[in-house]
């Protein structure tokens, strides 16, 4: 029976684990900025060069796997970020985890 793996892995899992128990917020979804043109047919957003209107933030999740949106205000969206930020930060690190953890599993049950 091969050794397991877990001391190439275990590291990552302890920092992500310290840096998890640290974090207050986490948010789930994505932070969008737009500019956008309205419906008026003379706006300025129609000018040659546009000048949309915006920026607006749009907070899009999946919930029970339904697309939700939701605006939040220029305050709000500054104030979130960082929730954001938090969340998507540790989703990239699980996904390395995952990917090399993968690379690990299939390296020590390769088929003699
Ligand atoms: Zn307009």
């Amino acid at each position: 029976m091969p050794s397991p793996p877990a001391p190439d892995v275990a590291p990552d899992v302890a920092g992500l684990a310290a840096e998890l128990d640290k974090t207050r917020y986490a948010l789930p979804g994505t932070l969008s900025r737009r500019f956008m043109r309205c419906g008026k047919a003379n706006c300025r957003c129609k000018a040659d060069p546009p000048a949309l209107h915006g920026p607006y933030f749009h907070w899009t999740r999946t919930i029970a796997g339904k697309t939700v949106s939701r605006t939040l205000s220029a305050d709000q969206a500054a104030r979130y970020q960082p929730w954001f930020d938090n969340a998507r930060q540790f989703r990239e690190r699980l996904s390395d985890l995952e990917t090399r953890s993968l690379h690990a599993f299939d390296e020590a049950e390769r088929p003699d």
